[in-house]
């Protein structure tokens, strides 16, 4: 069975001085909550900035708290300038990275094509990418949510081979749920989580699909993640404003 991940996105937030006093804070609480890291991941994704101050705290206090970047290039190396490549991001001791937030999709030119770079990147580089997909409310208006995510999902999952696709971890953050307090009910993640984990299956085998972990993201507090952690093939969390306080993260963690 699939171990949960609950996952905060920082966005651009913290410098690195807020991120190691929040690391700090964060693995204080769990272990005052004799919190079991081996039944539920937590991970942190910090600006590219405060990735190394974040690795040196973990290595020396051995935490078993786990991070990423929050993108990536697509290239290996050369004149991109404000690119960061995969291995650099690799050898700060980052486990996971965000591929195709909404945000970025939004606010940069990271098409479906460019999405797959990013995963391929991700995956030579020995990390695992979290690769993020959600409708729109104008999707959602029309009836097509499902498809609209699934269909995200498989625009890249089709360039990979069933190796590749075992170790990603996919975000389903709808859209309009994402900041706005609007959190998707329990059975609309549920449907979209299964709905991309069937198309997993029919895409590679049964055997991948029951082993990719499906989060959900969008207005998660400690007010829903109850809930929606019940539901079967919901496997943790992509969280972002309450991933900016310690004591909400913990509680979350626990609940997961
Ligand atoms: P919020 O939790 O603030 O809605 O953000 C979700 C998100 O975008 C995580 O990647």
């Amino acid at each position: 069975s699939r171990t949960p991940l609950v996952a905060g996105n920082w966005k651009m937030h913290f410098d690195h001085l807020e991120a190691t006093y929040f690391v700090q804070k964060l693995a204080w609480l769990l272990r005052d909550a004799h919190f079991d890291y081996k039944r539920c991941e937590v991970a942190l994704m910090p600006s590219f900035t405060a990735l190394r101050s974040v690795q040196v705290l973990v290595e020396a206090d051995r935490l078993p708290i786990r991070y990423g970047a929050q993108s990536v290039s697509v290239t290996t190396q050369g004149a991109f300038t404000g690119d960061v490549s995969a291995d650099m991001i690799a050898a700060l001791g980052c486990r996971y990275v965000i591929v195709g937030h909404s945000e970025r999709r939004k606010y940069h030119p990271e098409d479906d094509a460019n999405i797959v770079d990013q995963v391929r990147a991700v995956l030579a580089a020995g990390m695992q990418p979290i690769l993020c997909v959600g409708e729109s409310f104008e999707e959602r208006r029309q009836g097509i949510e499902l498809d609209f995510a699934v269909g995200q999902v498989h625009d890249v999952t089709r360039d990979l081979s069933s190796d590749q696709a075992a170790k990603l971890v996919i975000a389903y953050e709808p859209v309009w749920a994402i900041g706005t307090g609007m959190v998707a009910t329990p059975e609309s993640a549920q449907d979209a989580a299964k709905a991309i984990r069937d198309d997993l299956a029919a895409t590679f085998s049964r055997d991948v699909a029951d082993g990719v972990r499906i989060l959900y993201g969008g207005s998660v507090s400690s007010k829903n993640a109850v809930e929606l952690i019940g539901e079967p093939d919901v496997d943790g969390f992509l969280i972002g404003g309450a991933a900016l306080d310690a004591d909400e993260l913990a509680k979350i963690a626990r609940m997961t």
